[in-house]
């Protein structure tokens, strides 16, 4: 028996967990059915939005014409994912991501990698360079 807070909402009810098998939990201690479908995917298929930086590709006259004309000179590209990402394969994700170079200009809300590791979710970036 474990024991986890669900944070769906302000209630923080305090959720019993029992280990039925490895696809398989039992939960209480849940107000409503929200705190199951919490405890289940956060015990059997945790995911979690990621936010990450990218490089800049300088080689283009773009990014330099832009760093001509910003006094505050990022050099990297912040980004997060469209949706939550499977927790396992962060790692995978974020060593593609560091390998990317983006291309400026670049606007908040545009892909910079679409269907990460065949998951169907975007990176986009969350700002305009
Ligand atoms: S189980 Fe339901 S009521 Fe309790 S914290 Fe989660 S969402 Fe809120």
């Amino acid at each position: 028996m474990s024991e986890m807070i669900c944070i769906t909402c302000p209630m923080g009810c305090h959720l019993h967990i029992e280990q039925i098998s490895d696809t398989e939990i039992a939960v209480t201690g849940n107000r409503c059915h929200r705190g199951e479908a919490y405890a289940k995917e956060e015990i059997l298929s945790p995911r979690r939005v990621v936010t990450a930086t990218c490089a800049i590709d300088m080689s283009s006259g773009v990014a330099n014409s832009y760093y001509s004309e910003n006094i505050y000179r990022p050099r990297r590209v912040p980004v997060r994912t469209t949706a939550a990402f499977p927790k396992e394969r962060i790692p995978e994700l974020l060593s593609q991501i560091y390998a990317l170079k983006v291309k400026l200009p670049v606007t908040a809300g545009q892909a910079v990698l679409h269907d990460a590791l065949g998951t169907g979710i975007d990176v986009i970036a969350t700002r305009t360079m």
